[in-house]
């Protein structure tokens, strides 16, 4: 076998080779041939740069990340992920986990910077843990690179499902956005006690019609982005007393460019309220992004595929972006996925700089994104295929890399 073509693979024992000849075998012979799935558009192909350690739990249990910017050196910036089955884990940003903390099952996370605690301005961390139905709160210590409690108590909220927070521009107050799947989305406003800790008052309720997780605040534009899953986006006034006016975004199905569910948003700022709207488009394995201004026209469709010793992106939930440099690696600034499926390993999440999708942003062609065949694609749509996955060829290729 003409190795040199495939340096990477050189490089494994000859063990290893044969394992994963062998899985690749019995992936062919135990799946047949599944009817192909053509694309309308293929995803524009981007490769990540790192991944994160895996988190500790196994099955779906990544969901979302948050990215801590820091202040004086963005090298020493943070990935906080969640870990929907038992925590939150602070990793860098060459993906090793720092700290993790078993505080619930947590299923979303956002942050703000700039929120004023007495005489500091801290960067706020905040959670929906499902274990009790709270909304957990967290500072950054830029010192210790880690994360501390902040909650006056136990914040009970009713939506403990999706989460985001936002900054408003007119008033300058932190809110807390959480949503049910129900689709219930509740707003809070935080607020520090006066004792070093933050608590929250919850400022107005809405009903967007079905099952909600994704979401996202303009903090200069004052807008609120909520996936409704098996529908689309959703754009609300994140004023609280924006009411129910609301305009749709994109669509799932034919009509639109998503395919449900639609997860994680998120939102690239640049220049002048310009910039992107990014959203997780979970049953096509892609990332659907539009302009942030005016009427958020599509602007094209990627993908993360393997690269870089990485596997590729599928299945995806949470997802968040920066476009502060954050070094060598990420001078234009990382987005960053969970994935749905990190090759025989538990979940993770991968890092991508900024630049790389800048590249293919302007190469887009308008349509819908099909999800392409592999391995990857194969969870979910053929439960019999999934388990001989999970039985036969994951424990095969375990062990060489992940
Ligand atoms: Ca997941
Ligand atoms: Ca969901
Ligand atoms: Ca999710
Ligand atoms: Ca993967």
């Amino acid at each position: 076998m003409p190795y040199d073509r495939f340096p990477a693979f050189a490089r494994l024992s000859h063990l290893t080779r044969q394992r994963i000849a062998l899985g690749a075998l019995v992936f062919i012979l135990g799946l047949g041939l599944q009817s192909g799935t053509v694309a309308a558009v293929d995803p524009l192909p981007v490769v990540a740069a790192v991944e994160t350690v895996a988190v500790p739990n196994d099955g779906d249990a990544a969901d979302d990340p948050a990215i801590w910017v820091h202040p004086t050196n963005p090298a020493l910036s943070l990935i906080i992920g969640t870990d929907k089955k038992g925590g939150l884990a602070v990793y860098d940003l060459a993906g090793r986990e720092l700290q993790y903390l078993p505080d619930g099952d947590m299923n979303n996370v956002d942050l703000r910077p700039g929120f004023p605690l007495g005489g500091q301005s801290v960067a706020l961390v905040t959670a929906s843990n499902r274990t009790d139905d709270s909304m957990a709160v967290y500072l950054v210590n830029p010192v210790t690179r880690r994360l501390e409690p902040a909650a006056a108590r136990t914040i009970a909220i009713g939506a403990s499902y999706g989460a985001c927070m936002y900054r408003s521009p007119v008033s300058g107050k932190f809110y807390y956005f959480g949503n049910s799947e129900q689709g219930v989305v509740e707003q809070w406003e935080l607020f520090h006690t006066g004792t070093g800790k933050v608590d929250a008052v919850k400022v107005r309720e809405f009903d967007v019609g079905s099952q909600t997780e994704g979401c996202v605040a303009d903090d200069e534009l004052g807008q609120l982005y909520i996936g409704e899953e098996a529908v689309g986006i959703w754009k609300y006034g994140a004023e609280p007393g924006a009411g129910t006016t609301r305009t749709k975004v994109d669509s799932t199905g034919s009509s639109g460019y998503l395919t449900k569910d639609v997860e994680g948003l998120t939102i690239f700022y640049a220049d002048n309220g310009s910039g992107y709207l990014i959203a997780s488009s979970q049953g096509s394995d892609s990332f659907v992004v539009y302009r942030r201004e005016g009427t958020n026209p599509y602007v094209a469709t990627f993908q993360i595929v393997a690269g870089n010793g990485i596997d590729a992106v599928t299945q995806t939930d949470g997802i968040d972006v920066s476009s502060a440099n954050l070094g060598p690696v990420f001078p234009q600034g990382v987005f960053v996925a969970q994935d749905g499926r990190n090759d025989g390993c538990n979940q993770n999440f991968k890092l991508v700089s900024w630049q790389a999708i800048a590249a293919v942003l302007g190469q887009g062609q308008p349509g819908r994104a099909t999800a392409r065949r592999s391995p990857e694609h194969m969870p979910g749509a053929d439960p019999a295929a999934d388990a001989l996955l999970e039985r036969v060829y994951f424990p095969l290729i375990r062990g060489a890399g992940c």
